[in-house]
């Protein structure tokens, strides 16, 4: 019998398609028990219900998508965003979510003062840790692509996760993300995965098309891509890292104009198949 008990499949993979309620439903239908809920598609049905529907259908939640955006020079948003955070983190432990996914938040508006934006973030992480590790729920950074740099993530690299980490001296409640379509680039990236063991708390996986139409919105299925996905799950596993692979797929023109159960048994067929690596 195939083995999908590591495959979770965030609920960005079929955005467009699914609500939270038809994606659990359609999740269990095809044999899969994990998934990466979205917060705006959490708020349509609220926490009760939800943790009523994965229950039933007996799914994990291995991310709660997003907290942070902590890089606004404005005190009022900034505090706006930190608040919205801590309510991320009750709603995730609600959830039982193995990470609320934590992004960090780009340039304000008509700034260009990149060091200013990370400490900032920086300083909203130390605010928010206790209050994480009160809830015992896990903050788990992930850095993005320098594209997103401006409008996004002033977060960009692994190593950069790492360094903060260590500056923050943070116990279990700070995480981290490896998100393949973020992280393939990095001339760093073995000595950064390395350096982060211990610390990975999920494991995002998606291609980079070679003819890719939008930075943000034009990911594509695994195998459909340049990235070497065996490689960095072998570098992430060589860890300890024994934990889910996550489908995350972003694909205006794509995916999600596919029927979602067709979306679905195609990640599940590329999932056992060698474009991730051995099950
Ligand atoms: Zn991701």
């Amino acid at each position: 019998m195939a083995d999908y008990s590591k495959l979770s499949i965030n609920q960005w993979t079929i955005m467009r398609q699914w609500s939270l309620p038809e994606a659990i439903e359609g999740y269990a239908r095809h044999g899969i028990h994990a998934i990466g809920i979205v917060r705006e598609k959490l708020r349509e049905i609220g926490v009760a219900e939800a943790r009523r529907l994965l229950r039933a259908h007996q799914m994990t939640v291995t991310g709660y998508c997003i907290g942070g955006l902590l890089t606004d020079s404005d005190p009022a948003r900034f505090r706006a965003n930190v608040a919205e955070t801590r309510q991320a983190i009750d709603e995730a432990a609600a959830l039982a979510a193995q990470c609320v996914v934590f992004v960090a938040g780009g340039l304000p508006a008509g700034s260009k003062d990149l060091p200013a934006a990370q400490a900032r973030c920086l300083e909203g992480l130390a605010d928010i840790l206790p209050y994480a590790r009160e809830a015992g729920v896990t903050l788990a950074l992930e850095p993005l692509h320098p594209m997103t740099c401006a409008f996004r993530s002033c977060l960009s690299t692994l190593g950069q996760a790492n360094s903060w980490i260590e500056q923050l001296r943070a116990g279990p409640e700070l995480g981290i993300v490896v998100d393949v379509y973020h992280v393939w680039w990095d001339p760093q990236l073995a000595r950064a995965i390395e350096r982060a063991a211990g610390r990975i708390v999920a494991f995002h996986v998606c291609d980079w098309l070679m003819n890719t139409v939008d930075l943000r919105l034009d990911r594509g299925m695994m195998g459909d891509g340049v990235i070497d996905i065996p490689r960095i799950r072998r570098l992430v596993e060589e860890t300890g890292y024994d934990g889910y692979r996550e489908v995350e797929i972003f694909s205006e023109r794509n995916w999600w104009r596919r029927d979602p159960n067709e979306v679905i048994a195609i990640a599940k067929a590329r999932y056992l198949s060698d474009v991730i690596g051995d099950s």
